[in-house]
């Protein structure tokens, strides 16, 4: 049976920061790769000629899709407003006020994620969100808060997308892997998405010095999440609670 990995991005183009490293757990570990998109990038930058008046969200939209497909993998948009505040915090409060609350939010977020049924999670570290916009780092924060009982991997390769190509770490503890024999896989996921990447850009990951072809990753077991400890801290106490209210004291 085949593992099944889960990337939980801001924004269609988003699991570039990824792409390689999820590449390489296709080819070499045969692994099942989905994408769950928070927001359709229609607040967005378009790099296409001529491109006034053009529904970007339906474009970057049928772009992922294409991107999608070139992983063999599903995907699915949940909707919301992209580019809504500048801080993640304010983000969150837009999106769980078009969801009708911050319960229905989490709920959308979840029950998107259970279709998917995944082994692990691939998102956003809250921190930074690889560019620190705050839609990824508003979604990070989420995906967290959802305390899962799933393994989550945190993105942390901070791009310059200037010449030459250097990629750094988000936080110091992130781990590096050379990703050099799924490093195309990058550039044809770029290509996926040409509203968002001109030739020149592509050029520039194409021709990435063989040192900076790296993905950095912090990979967070379910048990060393807070919010999975807290929750399960009040589960256990329950169990406690019942245990010894119907095995210990005496009945009756
Ligand atoms: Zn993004």
């Amino acid at each position: 049976m085949s593992i099944s990995i889960l990337w939980i991005g801001a924004h269609p183009d988003d699991e570039l920061f990824v792409a390689p490293w999820l590449a390489r757990l296709q080819t070499t570990a045969g692994a099942k790769l989905s994408f769950l998109i928070a927001t359709r990038g229609e607040h967005g930058d378009c790099r296409l000629p001529g491109s006034d008046g053009r529904d970007l969200g339906a474009l970057r939209e049928a772009e992922m899709h294409d991107a999608a497909a070139a992983f063999g993998g599903d995907v699915h948009f949940l909707g919301w407003r992209d580019g809504v505040a500048s801080q993640p915090n304010a983000v969150l409060r837009i999106w769980a006020a078009d969801a009708g609350g911050k319960k229905n939010l989490r709920d959308q977020l979840r029950a998107a994620i259970g279709r998917f049924a995944p082994d692990w999670i691939v998102t956003f570290d809250r921190r930074h969100g690889c560019t620190w916009h705050a839609d990824h780092r508003a979604l990070g924060a989420l995906v967290q808060s959802l305390a899962l009982p799933i393994p989550v991997t945190l993105a942390e390769s901070r791009v310059n997308f200037s010449r030459p190509l250097h990629i750094e770490p988000g936080v110091p503890e992130a781990v590096c892997l050379s990703v050099s024999g799924t490093w195309d896989y990058l550039v044809r996921d770029m290509a996926s998405h040409p509203s968002q990447f001109d030739a020149g850009t592509l050029d520039l990951f194409r021709n990435a010095a063989p040192e900076q072809r790296v993905v950095w990753l912090l990979h967070i077991p379910a048990w060393r999440r807070w919010h999975y400890l807290r929750d399960n801290a009040v589960a256990a106490a329950r169990r406690v609670k019942s245990f010894v209210r119907d095995r210990v004291l005496p009945r009756g």
